[in-house]
């Protein structure tokens, strides 16, 4: 009997071996790797527009992007930004950071007491082949098509939010030599049903919403750059 009890352990053993290696938690897949970059326009000397109550645009980007940054860090996104504090940074310097970051999205960040809502601006570049070398100048080129799908998802997330959204196309040194979907993202005060402006820029509550419409976006553009 004893050498059938072995036997017995034997496949009782295995059999527990085989439970535990089922009830293994499968590792998840590594996630694709996933960064947005975020330039807050102006800064330094260059002051940008002038808002209402002696606001300046430099400011008001890099608040904006701040708080943009926290709200996509607590949602597991990388984020790279041109500047942290109130510093003049060249165009071409903004660009090689977005770069160098391989990001999946490259926003750039203004404001304006012109018109109302939020106005999107992809690079007017005409599409083109990506290129082993390409011009930095345009490098832009290359991504339009993906720019203007990024554009799309911004769109549809800030008119869920209830905004005014304008679509345009415009050439902006520091986007048309950007290598990664990119988008200038203006934005004005809130649009009301009346075509008034219902919330100026300094409204804590509209900014908050502007930002968290923004980050929806993010999110959802991540979703849509990892399915298979
Ligand atoms: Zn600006």
């Amino acid at each position: 009997m004893l050498h059938g009890c072995l036997l017995v352990c034997a496949f009782a053993t295995v059999a527990i071996v085989c439970q535990l290696a089922a009830a293994q938690p499968v590792p998840p897949a590594p996630q694709a790797r996933f960064v947005v970059v975020l330039d807050a326009a102006h800064g330094g000397d260059d002051a940008g527009g002038r808002l209402a109550n002696n606001q300046l645009e430099k400011s008001f980007t890099l608040a904006l992007s701040v708080r943009l940054r926290s709200l996509l860090g607590a949602r597991g996104i990388q984020v790279v930004t041109t500047r942290e504090s109130d510093a003049a940074v060249e165009p071409e310097k903004r660009s090689e950071i977005a770069n160098h970051a391989q990001a999946q999205a490259c926003l750039s960040l203004h404001v304006s007491e012109n018109g109302l809502g939020v106005h999107l601006f992809a690079s007017s570049l005409s599409p083109a082949q990506p290129t082993h070398f390409a011009p930095w100048k345009t490098a832009q080129a290359a991504w339009v098509t993906r720019s203007l799908a990024l554009e799309g998802v911004l769109n549809s997330a800030l008119q869920h939010a209830g905004m005014s959204v304008t679509l345009g196309r415009t050439s902006l040194p520091v986007v048309d030599s950007m290598a990664c979907p990119a988008v200038a993202v203006e934005i004005a005060p809130e649009m009301g049903p009346d075509k008034k402006a219902a919330a100026g820029l300094d409204d804590p509550d509209y900014q908050a919403r502007v930002a968290e419409a923004l980050a929806a976006a993010l999110v959802e553009w991540r979703s849509e750059a990892h399915q298979p």
